[in-house]
């Protein structure tokens, strides 16, 4: 139980409090924006230093995801993959353990759209509601309450969750029953890795042509190649600021967890029996990376990657 509480008064702020789990570079984001919104949260991250700063914005500290459960009636998970999400709803001190009749668990984390099923399956037998609701926008639309949401659940509890998404996000999309936001997002991602991995072989080759990279991306920007990953998240250093290029590729969206998203695009591929040639491309060029030791930068590294073969600062010799 939360230090310092009686269970009358949790009884009592429990009812509008909305529990948050896993504050990384996404979820802390959003969880401020939450307080910001004049939401009352409870929190809980496996490392003490993501909870932090939120306890110092008003949120009170969980000391498990049961607890978390025990305190709130809607809760917010957030965590790297389907293992983290599985551990936290099903663990002995898991969100099940507590969760209450009426709580609505939603999880904006990207995983197996088939865990979303079984998540959702459990929490049906508990009394609870479970919604999937992975983002796009990366750690920019979390910080600035941009992200898309894309909701997987039925119509009448996306009535219920989409007001509360509108204070992390500005698209809340109902995208159809339990797991069809996981799928959405994993097709959203593979597109998104096979377009980053594009931008980045276009903007190396201009390079070694002779290209300045601000005069190639303006073209690029006002062309026919425009996307995403050319326009809002140049994988360049220098061509727009606050993107992780500009700073050596470190917080954003880790190419560790752009690995995961494009293997369960390939699960999914795989089921479906759909041709994904450029996704399952684009998969093993990210493993690649991670062997290469650059699992933990953000994805748009896959430039320097292409660039160097290599991680930043271990050059190869001159050729
Ligand atoms: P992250 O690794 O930065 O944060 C995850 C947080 O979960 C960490 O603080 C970690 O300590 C915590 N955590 C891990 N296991 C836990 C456990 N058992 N209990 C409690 N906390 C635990 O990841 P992120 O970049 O914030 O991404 C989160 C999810 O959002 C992922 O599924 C990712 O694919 C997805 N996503 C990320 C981005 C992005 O740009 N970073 C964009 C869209 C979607």
């Amino acid at each position: 139980m939360i230090d310092g509480e009686t269970s009358q008064v949790r009884q009592l702020l429990g009812k509008n409090r909305v529990g948050f789990i896993g504050l990384g570079n996404m979820g802390s984001h959003m969880a401020q924006n939450l307080i910001k919104n004049g939401h009352s949260l409870v929190v809980y991250d496996i490392y003490p230093e993501a909870v932090a700063p939120l306890e110092a914005a008003g949120a009170l500290a969980a000391r498990s995801p049961a607890d978390v459960a025990d305190n709130a009636d809607r809760i917010i998970t957030m965590l790297p993959s389907s293992p983290h999400v599985h551990q936290v709803f099903n663990a002995d001190n898991g969100i099940f353990k507590t969760v209450r009749n009426g709580t609505i668990l939603i999880d904006s984390s990207t995983i197996d759209p088939a865990l979303t099923k079984d998540l959702s399956r459990i929490a049906e037998k508990k009394g609870a509601v479970f919604v999937d609701a992975p983002v796009s926008g990366g750690v920019t639309g979390a910080r600035d309450q941009t992200l898309t949401f894309m909701v997987g659940c039925e119509e009448s509890s996306f009535a219920k969750v989409k007001s509360l998404l509108e204070h992390m996000g500005k698209n809340i999309v109902h995208c159809g029953p339990t797991g069809m936001g996981e799928a959405a997002k994993i097709c959203n991602n593979m597109l998104m890795a096979i377009g980053m991995i594009g931008v980045s072989e276009a903007m190396n080759l201009g390079l070694r042509l002779g290209l300045d990279p601000k005069v190639l991306a303006g073209i690029i920007n006002t062309s026919s190649g425009r996307c995403w990953s050319s326009e809002i998240y140049n994988p360049v250093p220098g061509i727009k600021e606050g993107t992780p290029s500009c700073t050596n590729y470190q917080g954003g969206f880790a190419s560790s967890l752009m690995a995961k998203d494009l293997g369960l695009a390939q699960s999914a591929a795989t089921a479906t029996m759909s041709p994904t040639p450029l996704g399952s491309l684009a998969h093993q060029i990210y493993r690649l990376m991670m062997s290469n030791g650059m699992g933990n930068k953000d994805f748009s590294s896959v430039y320097q990657f292409l660039q160097d073969g290599q991680v930043q600062g271990e050059k190869s010799p001159a050729k």
